[in-house]
Parts: structure tokens; sequence; C-alpha cells
């Protein structure tokens, strides 16, 4: 039988060769590529393999599963779920990088309730619609002037995840253009989180600096998340 620790690190070998070939055919350097390791619904143990395999930023989608993984291993610690202003204060206890970050009223209760820096990533909707999937591009200025006029948040650039309804090479070549744009404004914000398990690759080859992989290191999720 495998052990856990031999699955992860050859699921993980997997993701690096191919995080490897991405960047090499499209003429990028795997070292301006950071992998978000997504450990949520898993246990902490699996993030103290991580860890011992060389991976330090874990990302998490739930604020309660979060807090005790955070506070159990150290690293750099990602949230990139769905954001509830009453888990805000929480978040902030424990999150060093925010990458769904789409109302100018979260942004200032984060800010608020801030005891450290955060970087922030704020998160676009790639298929029109506002919502649940991010702010609509016309609204980024509006939101990257509350991040600037913060106290404790840095703002990193943008967030996209690719539509069910679309090629992600089709997706991610749109919010390439989406983040030129932005950057036209805001230079600092030179980093763009997009791809997950399915689409790393295609993100890659269109700018994307922190890729968010779960399913493709540590396997299959008990439930939809
Ligand atoms: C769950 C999740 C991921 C990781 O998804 P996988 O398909 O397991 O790699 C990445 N980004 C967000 C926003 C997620 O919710």
């Amino acid at each position: 039988m495998t052990s856990r620790y031999d699955e992860i690190a050859a699921n993980l070998n997997a993701v690096i060769e191919e995080i490897k070939s991405a960047t090499q055919s499209c003429g990028r350097k795997y070292e301006d590529i950071t992998l978000v390791a997504v450990t949520k619904t898993f246990p902490v143990s699996d993030v103290h393999i991580l860890a011992s395999l060389g991976v330090h930023h874990y990302g998490e989608n739930r604020d309660s599963d979060a807090a005790p993984k955070a506070a159990a291993v150290p690293g750099t610690w990602h949230f990139q779920g769905q954001i509830q202003s009453n888990k805000l204060k929480s978040i902030a206890s424990w999150a060093n990088v925010i990458h769904s970050l789409d109302e100018i009223r979260h942004i200032e209760t984060l800010d608020r309730v801030a005891t450290h820096r955060i970087g922030v990533f704020l998160q676009v909707s790639l298929d029109g619609a506002e919502g649940r999937g991010g702010a609509l591009p016309s609204s980024l200025s509006a939101l990257a002037d509350a991040v600037l006029q913060s106290t404790h948040l840095d703002l990193m650039g943008l967030m996209a995840v690719a539509p069910l309804n679309v090629s992600s090479d089709h997706a991610f070549e749109k919010l390439a253009e989406i983040h030129g744009g932005f950057r036209a404004s805001y230079p600092m914000a030179t980093f763009l989180s997009a791809g997950m398990s399915n689409d790393f690759a295609s993100a890659i080859t269109h700018g994307a600096t922190h890729i968010r992989v779960g399913s493709s290191i540590l396997g299959s999720r008990p439930s939809p998340q």
C-alpha cells in the first residue's frame, strides 16, 4: 500500500513537471510561478506532509476549517473562498493573502479588522455577470482605489476562475487582456492568480503567477466545494 506521503509526493512531482513544461513552452521561468496547494477539506496531517515536501503556500475556502490549520503549520496562508462579512475578522487573523475580494465594503471591513499586512487579489468575473464569481471589469478601479487607500492591504493583482461554459484558453486570454489594462493604471498589481487542477497549464501560458491547485496534489475531495 502506498503511504499518504508517497501519494502526495508523486502527485506533487507530476504537478511540478507540468508547471516546468508549461513555463518552458511559453518562455517563462518556473521560479516565477507560486504554487498554492489548496488544502481545503484535507486534514492538517496533509499540510504537514506538504511542508516537508517544500510547499509552503496553502489555500483555503472556509474560515472555520482554515484557522486551526494555519495555527498549526507556519507558511503563507491564502484565502480564496466566498467572503462573508462576519468572518472577515477571523480570516484576517490567519490569512496572509486574500484572493477573492470583489466588494468595496469587504475591503473596508478587512482593513479595519486587520492587525498585520494582507496581500489582496481582486477577483474579476470573466462571464460578464456579477455575483459569486467576482466583480465586473468596470468595477475594478473603484476596488483598487479602496485597497490603495487602506492602511493594511497591499494590492497584488487580479484573480479569476475560468467559467464552465468556455475554454480555459479563451477565458485566460481575456483575463490577460483585463490584467494588462489594469496594470497600466495600477503598476504595482503585477500578480495574476489563475488556474486550478484542470487548467493551470493554460493559465500559465496566459500569464498566471499564482496557481491554486488542490485535487491534482491531494486527490478528489469528498464533496464539491
Ligand atoms: C477549490 C478551489 C481551487 C482548487 O481546485 P482544484 O480543482 O481542486 O485544483 C482553486 N481555486 C478556488 C477558488 C477554489 O475554490
